[in-house]
């Protein structure tokens, strides 16, 4: 068990390596480098054996839930298993060992990887540009409002306000505040899509845009996206698309098709970088020809003697990033698109959507399905029926542990009370899903039979309910040797 420090380990001249004497002198620091660069004491590092740090790290990395241990249904997230090959390629040195002051004649290689993942974006989206600069989706966002700012600027009025459904992420409000926009909420409608007839009340010419996450963190399509587009055009506006759904619509449908001036793709949930431990990320983001002149500098350009940061775009925002953004992120996206290839990322989509329904038809009898239609890649399920017998939302979420599940994700989006939001993503197999239905459907019994079995999980975790509030507030993680 991972339940010792690695100091506490720790043994006089116990070393994780046997080598041979040396067959020449031994050199010692004393000789090679003068006085004043030496350590007065030995570094105070642990000393133990191979075997030891193996298992030391192991048993560490069982002691939290991961995706290399099971499913990780995590609506809105996108938890997909990511291909190691991503990360064994993104170590290649030639990636790995770049220095971004480095003269671009010897980064050509790197140039004309983000110069092609760009041209494979814009394919993917329907977009005539990307700014691969942000480091996540809100930054995104905010790359993206700015540059609406700017676009509304040059037409005379930067405008006041930007209208954002009540099923967004929170992202997207915080994100509208930080441009110096006010957001204005439009409510759903009962089948869980933008309400056609109260957006029409809002649009005026103080809207700068709509922003809108297709399919909408519901799981639903806004099958309504030709009028909603028109809506907003009419007034001037511009159409922002939230992506982080794309991995519900690759080679399906394209925003930029679908009538969407900008969006941003988090290359960290749809392509292929693992997340969830706080980055990096990358949330590039594409735009139409009303948008393009406003991208933030540089861009990768193709001239004549190889590729080049172009730096000469006098509209430009600015920049938004030190150096070009996170370049490893955009190694493992362009690994996976070109070796998934174009039929290969209608598969991903394909697969989401399939999965999804699978999981919402085998769970809908035993839990409460609001929107009971055709979802795409997530479904939101609520846990009421549960709350009615004392048991919350949460209790479910950590019981699930027990049965080897990380939880989906939890009282989002707001509009859905005990919010249950599940998406199963592609790399899951059919075995993998029918074991979560067993466990839900097991969960949902306990619920009748024995629901403080489900108050008090989890039970087999190596620690139970944390206080949530403590560990955000005094976190300290010195260690007290
Ligand atoms: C994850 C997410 C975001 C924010 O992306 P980050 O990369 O976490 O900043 C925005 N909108 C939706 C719908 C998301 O799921």
């Amino acid at each position: 068990m991972a339940d010792k420090l690695i100091f506490e380990l720790s043994g006089r001249g116990k070393v994780g390596y046997a080598l041979p004497k040396p067959d020449v002198p031994p050199l010692f620091p004393e000789e090679l480098l003068p006085p004043e660069v030496l350590r007065e004491y030995p570094p105070q590092l642990p000393e133990v054996s191979e075997v030891e740090v193996v298992r030391h790290f192991v048993n560490l990395s069982q002691l939290n839930y991961h995706v290399d241990q099971g499913l990780y249904p995590l609506g809105s997230c996108t938890m997909k298993y990511n291909p190691k090959v991503g990360e064994e390629l993104a170590k290649l040195p030639g990636f790995r060992d770049l220095h971004p002051y480095q003269p671009e004649r010897t980064v050509q290689g790197a140039l004309k990887l983000m110069y092609e993942l760009e041209e494979m974006l814009c394919e993917i989206t329907g977009m005539v540009r990307f700014t691969l600069q942000p480091a996540a989706g809100a930054q995104g966002e905010l790359t993206s409002l700015l540059m609406i700012r700017a676009y509304h600027t040059k037409r005379g009025n930067p405008r006041e306000k930007v209208i954002i459904p009540d099923s967004a992420h929170g992202t997207n409000p915080a994100s509208t505040h930080l441009a110096g926009y006010r957001a204005v909420e439009v409510k759903s409608d009962p089948q869980g899509l933008v309400n056609l007839e109260e957006l029409r009340r809002l649009m005026d010419k103080d809207v700068a845009a709509l922003m809108l996450t297709n399919p909408n963190t519901l799981g639903l399509f806004e099958s309504h996206i030709k009028e909603i587009a028109d809506l907003v055009h009419q007034v001037g506006a511009l159409l922002y698309m939230d992506g982080a759904n794309m991995n519900a619509l690759l080679g399906i449908t394209r925003p930029g098709d679908l009538g969407f001036d900008a969006v941003h793709l988090n290359l960290h949930k749809t392509f292929s970088t693992p997340h969830g431990g706080g980055g990096p990320g990358s949330g590039p983001v594409g735009v139409n020809e009303k948008l393009v002149d406003f991208l933030p500098v540089p861009l990768v350009e193709k001239g004549e003697k190889g590729y080049k940061f172009d730096y000469d775009q006098p509209n430009s925002i600015g920049k938004m990033q030190g150096f070009y953004g996170n370049f490893g992120v955009m190694v493992k996206a362009y690994i996976y698109l070109r070796m998934l290839g174009a039929k290969g990322l209608r598969e991903v989509s394909e697969g989401a959507i399939v999965n999804a329904n699978y999981l919402m038809k085998g769970l809908k009898d035993y839990y409460y399905l609001p929107f009971d239609r055709f979802c795409l890649h997530e479904f939101v399920l609520s846990g009421s029926r549960q709350k009615a017998k004392g048991v919350k939302t949460l209790d479910i979420a950590k019981r699930l542990l027990d049965y080897g599940f990380h939880a989906p994700t939890v009282y989002f989006p707001l509009i859905v009370p005990e919010a249950l939001m599940i998406e199963p993503t592609e790399t899951e197999s059919k075995e993998s899903l029918d074991g979560f239905v067993e466990a839900m459907k097991k969960i949902a019994q306990e619920v009748e039979e024995d629901p403080e079995l489900v108050r008090s999980a989890p039970h087999t975790t190596p620690v139970s309910r944390l206080d949530e509030r403590k560990a955000a507030k005094d976190l300290d993680v010195r260690w007290k040797g």
